[in-house]
């Protein structure tokens, strides 16, 4: 018989839903798929349920309900003074993965070339690929990840219809720095293209860093799409709504893509989110005050059990070099022999590259979890690693 889409044939199930299944399998503590283990905040819990019995369970109007939309607006002045009209900037999607996909749709024909940075999520270049388009994919290497400026410039030319990036950006918990945001601008500007900007953890930055918009750049307004995620901005990973905040130009083929996708996203959860987004200053100020105490801990727990820990300004993620724990196995391996034999998961950063020669000595921590948690973790980490720190090299499978 015939075989399906021969490009999803070729492709693997997601290291997050491999790694999760083996936590799971094993009882381990899972720092790999970022997902807090509280809920988020009760009053948009309570928002949702209490939408559920208010009868309004029909299809909701397909770019999303007006309260959401006019929130999402709202949120946009209020944290970064942008002027959006809610009824022609913004849809609402079924999280920021569809988000992503509609973005692209929205901006990309078969064969144009979109400008990608390297580690990247998981997503970007399936659904590049399955709209026929070519990924340029510009690396950024470790251990503080700067913007390669030269490269990133090469990776431009006549082709290229928008570059999609990710700040705070997920694994490395690097947040783009405004010159960096500048250089990248000029560059859209420069090939008369679009940015598409993963925004999903705006929210989640640390040390007094503040995320800053692409959008909000000179003359960026009419090419930028900016998308974020309630999973992230309210501990809510489940709840999959996502919302693009687009110019009036690029809105309507935004809305036609989400159209064409999913079409709407369930009217009580969107609700709940527009009640999220309208929280007080210390509900977005505590999120990120707790999980930077968090990224604290763990960071020095790592520390402690031998890995090296690089920086995170962002996020939910810790990355680490394992090298100094002379495990004789790649990223991969490393990662499923610590949630088989020490009991704590973790994602082999590998999984962000596309090019085979991708380092293969880092694994990625998530920190948005309980202090007792991830204390536990470590100890668990401490423990294994104690007996094992031999002097002569471990093997992948001992
Ligand atoms: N982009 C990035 C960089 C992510 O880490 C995630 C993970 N959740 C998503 C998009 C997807 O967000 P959502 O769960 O809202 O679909
Ligand atoms: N964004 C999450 C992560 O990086 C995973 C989301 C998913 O499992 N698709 O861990």
């Amino acid at each position: 018989m015939r075989g399906g889409n021969s490009y999803l044939g070729s492709i693997g199930t997601t290291i997050f839903t491999v790694m999760s299944a083996l936590a799971t399998e094993r009882q381990a503590i899972n720092l790999g798929q970022g997902f807090p283990d509280t809920d988020g905040p009760e009053d948009v819990v309570r928002a949702a349920a209490e939408a559920l019995l208010d009868k309004r369970n029909q299809y909701p109007p397909m770019p999303g309900v007006p309260e959401l939309r006019q929130a999402v607006a709202t949120h946009n002045r209020r944290f970064y003074g942008l002027d959006i009209d809610w009824q022609s900037g913004v849809v609402v999607t079924s999280g920021a993965t569809e988000a992503i996909t509609a973005c692209l749709m929205a901006v990309v024909d078969a064969g144009d070339e979109v400008v990608l940075i390297e580690p990247l999520y998981d997503t970007y270049v399936p659904v590049l690929r399955m709209l026929g388009a070519v990924p340029r994919i510009v690396r950024l290497a470790p251990p503080d990840w700067a913007l390669p400026r030269e490269r990133l410039a090469a990776a431009f030319g006549p082709k290229t219809k928008a570059i999609l990036f990710n700040s705070p950006m997920n694994p490395t918990g690097k947040v783009f720095s405004r010159d960096e945001l500048d250089f990248i601008a000029d560059l859209v500007r420069r090939h008369d293209a679009f940015a598409i900007c993963d925004e999903v953890y705006e929210h989640l930055t640390f040390d007094g860093l503040r995320h800053v918009p692409i959008m909000t750049l000179p003359g960026m307004f009419e090419r930028s799409l900016r998308i974020g995620s309630a999973g992230k901005t309210f501990s809510l990973t489940g709840w999959k709504v996502g919302y693009v905040t687009a110019p009036p130009n690029l809105f309507p083929l935004v809305a036609k893509a989400h159209q064409n996708l999913t079409f709407t996203t369930a009217p009580n959860l969107q609700r709940a989110v527009a009640v999220g987004l309208a929280k007080d200053d210390a509900y977005f100020a505590g999120l990120a005050t707790a999980l930077q105490a968090c990224r604290d801990q763990l960071a020095a727990g790592l520390a402690r059990v031998g890995f090296e820990v690089l920086p995170t300004n962002g996020t939910y993620f810790i990355t680490t070099d394992f090298t100094p724990l002379r495990f004789n196995g790649d990223d991969v391996a490393f990662c499923r022999h610590i949630t088989e034999e020490a009991g704590v998961a973790a994602i082999p950063v590998s999984a962000f590259y596309e090019e085979g020669d991708a380092p293969r000595h880092y694994a990625r921590f998530a920190f948005c979890k309980r202090p007792e948690v991830l204390a536990e973790a470590i100890a668990r980490l401490e423990a294994h690693f104690a007996g094992r720190r031999a002097p002569k090299p471990l093997t992948a499978a001992g």
